[in-house]
């Protein structure tokens, strides 16, 4: 059993070899993974795994097992990857690139559990929690997590969401945040201390602490009346304030990050305490349509400046992503509507599989989108006719979601769980008085097809990159941007220098509407030095006073070596 890590060398590192024997005896030997084969779908994430470093994954089943695998990793200062669900499109939960030290990759998804507080107005959660589990315990319970949208259908975990600030859709909560958690770091020494600050009392040693965590033996009912918070208070004033240069929200901005908040792997979170919301008791999708892209820069301003509550989600995609959603999305959006999100994790991880082996029998990459995009011929369209016709008679397009009986962030952090009534009518006069005064039209979904819109739009992405994938011979390089714009910007519809245009073959943009963060995808022509171009787009976006990463690291993939290039600004 050779691990990747001492390939190169030829020669297995005494002390690597000590680890390996000390961690088999911590969680077993069949949680130690050290064969390229089983590690495959550990390693692959979304950004490709360009390493040779890894030594192990490592899949302890208890908090106490977690604790002293990273204990023994940081005794022989191995590099550790911590990995939730492993759905993060940042890379940040699986290797990449060159490491200088051997690398142990931690899996958390044995370490499952979600203690309820305060009557479920709080929760604890453990590790491996995911959004879709809270959301089941919840519903009967009437209340819902901080997200029950995008990545909750693939199977993501709490955890996973506060290390990445992710929520990206959400309007009125914003991204995932809580200063109450407990936490591992290294100190000075290189050792490892266990922080509590979940505000409960759980004994004073580690191991009893992590103890009495799993087996949720501790108060249920610990004071909520403290100054840390376990949610974002301040992001709907934020949001609201259109005027201000600066954006709502990006990666760097201190506000957002606070220990596990906004870690990204950078401390061992063991569990998170977050606040539940009240579940709505009605809500209504509105799909709005335009050919002015001004319409909609309006829309946004004057909801946002009235008494009108904030929408639920307010998402942007243009006519040329919903045309290849369409065309490429059909297999996703199915599985999507039909598959849980525990499915969907074990879709992508076999498909992590079989990018092994087929990389290892030397057949072409795009294999499975070959084939599946033929399925995909047999399957049901991406969207109902109903909604189809004006996703592809208009130019710009937002789906708006409200919601009646929902409490805002500051019932929440008032206790008033009575929520609130006639947002829905607000809404709804606002949109249709706006549109008749405006060019397009505004349609109110069904149930069905609210679902199928917000699986639509979740899918884009995926069918984006299908699209690249199956067409690669007529493009250059494909390169992603993740952008938080100044709350005050109206030029969200971007016109691209000419420099720029000249060396750009399509373009596709999506984004968070109300938020101004936006997913900007550039298919550039063959030929064209993608890392110039991608200096002299940032150097458009620096004039513009632009943020970026907004809440993905990734912006350049390049398909056929499945090369990818990280983006974060220092
Ligand atoms: C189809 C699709 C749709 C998506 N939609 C959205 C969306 O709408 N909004 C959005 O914001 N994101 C979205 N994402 C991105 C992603 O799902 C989220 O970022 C998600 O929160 C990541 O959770 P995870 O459990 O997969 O975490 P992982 O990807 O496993 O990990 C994320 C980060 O957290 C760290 N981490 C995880 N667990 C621990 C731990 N216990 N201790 C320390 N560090 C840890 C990892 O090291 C990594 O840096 C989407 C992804 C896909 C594939």
């Amino acid at each position: 059993m050779m691990p990747h890590a001492n390939r190169s060398s030829g020669r297995l590192s005494t002390s690597l070899a000590s680890l390996l024997t000390d961690l088999s005896a911590v969680v077993g030997a069949t949680n130690v993974l050290t064969k390229s084969s089983q590690q495959q779908s550990y390693t692959q994430g979304a950004i490709a795994s360009i390493t040779d470093a890894v030594a192990a994954v490592v899949i302890p089943d208890s908090l106490v097992a977690l604790w002293r695998v990273i204990n023994l990793c940081a005794a022989v200062d191995v590099i550790i990857i911590a990995q939730a669900a492993n759905t993060g499109l940042t890379g940040g939960s699986t290797p990449y690139g060159e490491y200088d030290r051997a690398v142990v990759v931690i899996s958390m998804q044995r370490l499952g559990g979600v203690h309820l507080l305060n009557d479920a107005a709080e929760l604890v959660a453990l590790p491996a929690a995911s959004l879709q589990q809270l959301e089941c315990k919840l519903a009967p319970l009437g209340r819902e997590p901080h997200s029950v949208l995008g990545s909750s259908c693939v199977g993501a975990s709490v955890i996973g969401g506060i290390c990445n600030s992710s929520g990206g859709m959400l309007v009125q909560r914003g991204p995932a945040y809580t200063e109450m958690s407990l936490f591992a770091k290294r100190n000075a020494m290189g050792e490892f201390e266990l922080i509590n600050h979940l505000g409960i009392d759980l004994g004073a040693a580690p191991e009893e602490m992590l103890g009495n965590l799993q087996a949720g033996t501790f108060n249920k009912n610990p004071d909520s009346a403290n100054s840390k918070s376990c949610t974002n208070h301040h992001y709907q004033h934020k949001v609201r304030d259109c005027e201000a240069d600066t954006p709502a929200r990006f990666n760097n901005d201190p506000n957002g990050l606070y220990e596990a908040s906004g870690s990204a792997g950078k401390v061992i979170v063991f569990a998170v305490r977050v606040a539940t919301f009240a579940k709505p008791t009605q809500e209504q999708t509105f799909y709005i349509s335009t050919n002015d892209a001004d319409t909609l820069t309006t829309l946004r301003q004057q909801w946002l400046k009235s008494e009108l509550n904030l929408p639920i989600l307010a998402e942007y995609m243009h006519q040329d992503y919903n045309d290849i959603t369409m065309r490429y999305g059909r297999d996703t959006c199915l599985s999507m509507r039909k598959l849980p999100a525990s499915k969907i994790g074990a879709l992508y991880r076999l498909q992590a599989k079989i990018g092994y082996y087929l990389d290892k029998w030397r057949l072409p990459q795009t294999l499975p989108d070959r084939m599946l995009q033929i399925a995909s011929t047999f399957m049901p369209p991406s969207l109902p006719n109903s909604l189809a016709e004006q996703a592809c008679s208009y130019r710009y397009h937002l789906i708006i979601k409200v919601a009646d009986g929902n409490n805002t962030d500051d019932d929440n952090r008032n206790g008033n769980n009575s929520g609130s009534h006639g947002h829905i009518a607000a809404a709804q006069a606002f949109l249709q008085s706006h549109m008749q005064q405006h060019q397009g039209v505004v349609h109110l979904c069904t149930a069905a097809e609210s679902q199928a819109l917000l699986v639509f739009r979740s899918a884009a992405t995926a069918a984006m990159f299908r699209y690249h994938n199956l067409n690669h011979t007529r493009f250059g390089e494909l390169l992603s941007t993740d952008i938080a714009l100044p709350r005050n910007a109206v030029d969200w519809n971007e016109v691209l220098p000419i420099n720029l245009q000249k060396q750009v073959s399509k373009t596709f943009y999506l984004g968070h509407f109300f938020c101004h963060v936006m997913h900007q995808d550039y298919l550039l022509h063959p030929e064209v030095d993608a890392k110039k171009f991608k200096n002299e787009l940032l150097a458009f976006y620096d004039r513009r006073r632009i943020e970026y990463p907004a809440e993905h690291n990734v912006v350049m993939s390049i398909p056929q070596n499945l090369h990818y290039i990280l983006f974060i600004k220092n």
